[in-house]
This record gives structure tokens, sequence and C-alpha cells, in this order.
């Protein structure tokens, strides 16, 4: 179990210095006290991502474009957001490609629920003049 209170905070560390992801060897996959994956980093989020699976195709866009590997897949299907990671960059909405969109970015207080009642209709192609 890892203390919070004895963990450095981001301003303690020195310039340039590097946290390394694992305890030891990466192969043992014991994640080191400092790895985020342990913690909540997503407090500066002002809007989220919410997830309507009507729509979506599987393609992995949104979990290739993701910089924060927010987009948890399960054998190359949408799972989930990892909600303690995501930073609200709306990069994953942008690239969804269905039409509604399957990622949509809603304030961060919105429950999803709500969002997918509010959830817009399919766009119109604009014809050709
Ligand atoms: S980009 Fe959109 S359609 Fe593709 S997997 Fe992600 S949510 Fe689904
Ligand atoms: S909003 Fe940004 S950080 Fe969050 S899941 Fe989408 S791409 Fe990742």
């Amino acid at each position: 179990m890892v203390d919070e209170h004895n963990l450095l905070g981001w301003s303690e560390f020195e310039a340039g210095a590097t946290l390394f992801s694992f305890e030891g060897d990466r192969a043992d996959n014991i994640f080191h006290e400092n790895n985020s994956v342990k913690h909540s980093v997503a407090d500066w989020r002002v809007l989220k991502p919410i997830f309507n699976a009507a729509g979506c195709i599987h393609c992995q866009f949104c979990w290739i474009s993701c910089p924060d590997t927010s987009i948890v897949s399960t054998d190359r299907k949408f799972e989930r957001i990892d909600y303690d990671h995501c930073k609200g960059c709306g990069l994953c909405s942008d690239v969804c490609p269905t039409n509604p969109k399957s990622l949509i970015m809603f304030p961060n207080q919105v429950q999803p629920e709500d969002a997918i009642k509010a959830w817009p209709a399919k766009a119109e192609k604009k014809k050709e003049q």
C-alpha cells in the first residue's frame, strides 16, 4: 500500500529528474510508487469524453490517438475510458469517424446517462451544388 503522504510532489523533483515506471526489472511488472498508474492525475480536466456504444465501429482510432493511454481496449474492442488518467484533451473525440461521433466531449460534471439522452442525431450530408 502506497503512503500518499510520503510521495514527492511534482515541484519537489529536480529539473530533469527521471521517474522510473517500474521497481527493478520491468518484466516483474511491479509499478514504482511514483508511477501515475496508482494515482488519479486528472484533476485539471474541464471536459471529459463520454462514450456511446450505439455507433462505435471499434476502429481503435481513439485508442491509438490518446496521449494518456486512457482509452482501454480489450481484444480490439473499445472497453472504457480511464477517467483517473484522462486529461480531457479531446483528441479521441476529434478522430472518432462515426456519424454521430461515438465519443463526445461534455463538461466534467455531466453524467453519462444524461449525455446519452442529449446525444446528437446523425448529421445529414450536404448535397454538392
Ligand atoms: S474512434 Fe469512435 S468508432 Fe472508433 S473505436 Fe473509438 S469510439 Fe469507437
Ligand atoms: S480526452 Fe484526451 S486524454 Fe482523455 S481519453 Fe480522450 S484522447 Fe485520451
